[in-house]
């Protein structure tokens, strides 16, 4: 991965100039992300009403809620500061599959990050979507589903490759992202017919068809926090 293109990115600068995520964009991204999931926390609890016990949106509201505290109480000094910090909490305040599970791809997105050595003040988009793919790596195996078994990886996988793909391409920071997002939001719709095979809604089995999985949906509102973030980083 190298230096990128972001070395004499000043901090503060988000999203924009020469493609460096720093920790205000992180930061900026778990707002986001805090954010849309309050506004959105009937719905994610409605939806897992339908195919599991009805806490969805009150878990990750609660959690974070509780990662926005931390993050004020301890500004981060870097991205990787800003996922470790998140996912900890997410990990420690989150009852239910969800919290283990995000938290543990925060975290784990901190650590390729920051790759054992000193904090780096910012990373690039290319750093962002490896890392990215890393934390997704670490739902499945935490959770040991695949694709199409109806959870949040039917929205975070190809949410993942539409981002690296999107870099490889070379587009900016916030077309990839936006792509990203659309990945999540269709990876999510793509929930309704599916059969559930793991967490709570696997118990229901062929009753489980008909609804969108609420841990998919609440994926595709975090990765379209990502987008947004990049656009009101960049902008400000
Ligand atoms: P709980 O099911 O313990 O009440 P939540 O309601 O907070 O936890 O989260 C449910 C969501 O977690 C599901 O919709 C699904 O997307 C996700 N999930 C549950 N189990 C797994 C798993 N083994 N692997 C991946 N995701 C899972
Ligand atoms: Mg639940």
């Amino acid at each position: 991965m190298g230096a990128g293109t972001g070395a004499g990115t000043g901090a503060g600068t988000g999203a924009g100039g020469g493609g460096g995520l720093d920790a205000a964009f992180f930061v900026a991204w778990l707002e986001e992300a805090a954010g849309e999931i309050a506004r959105q926390r009937d719905r994610l609890s409605e939806l897992d009403a339908a195919i599991g016990d009805a806490d969805h949106g009150t878990n990750l509201d609660r959690g974070f809620s509780e990662v926005l505290r931390t993050l004020r109480e301890t500004p981060p000094a870097s991205p990787a500061q800003a996922l470790m910090a998140a996912g900890a909490t997410l990990i420690r305040r989150v009852g239910g599959a969800s919290g283990p599970l995000y938290g543990s791809a925060f975290r784990q997105m901190g650590k390729t990050l920051d790759g054992g050595e000193a904090p780096r003040p910012s990373v690039t988009p290319a750093e962002l979507a490896e890392a990215f793919s890393a934390g997704v790596v670490a739902v499945e195996r935490l959770g040991k589903a695949a694709a199409g078994d109806k959870t949040m990886i039917d929205a975070l996988a190809p949410a993942s490759r539409a981002l690296s793909q999107a870099v490889r391409d070379g587009l900016e920071v916030r077309e990839a992202l936006t792509r990203a997002a659309r990945a999540a939001a269709d990876g999510a719709r793509a929930t309704v017919p599916m059969t559930a095979r793991r967490g709570r809604a696997s118990y229901l089995g062929e009753r489980s068809v008909g609804h969108e999985d609420p841990g998919a949906a609440s994926s595709a509102l975090i990765v379209t926090a990502l987008a947004t973030a990049a656009s009101r980083t960049a902008a400000g």
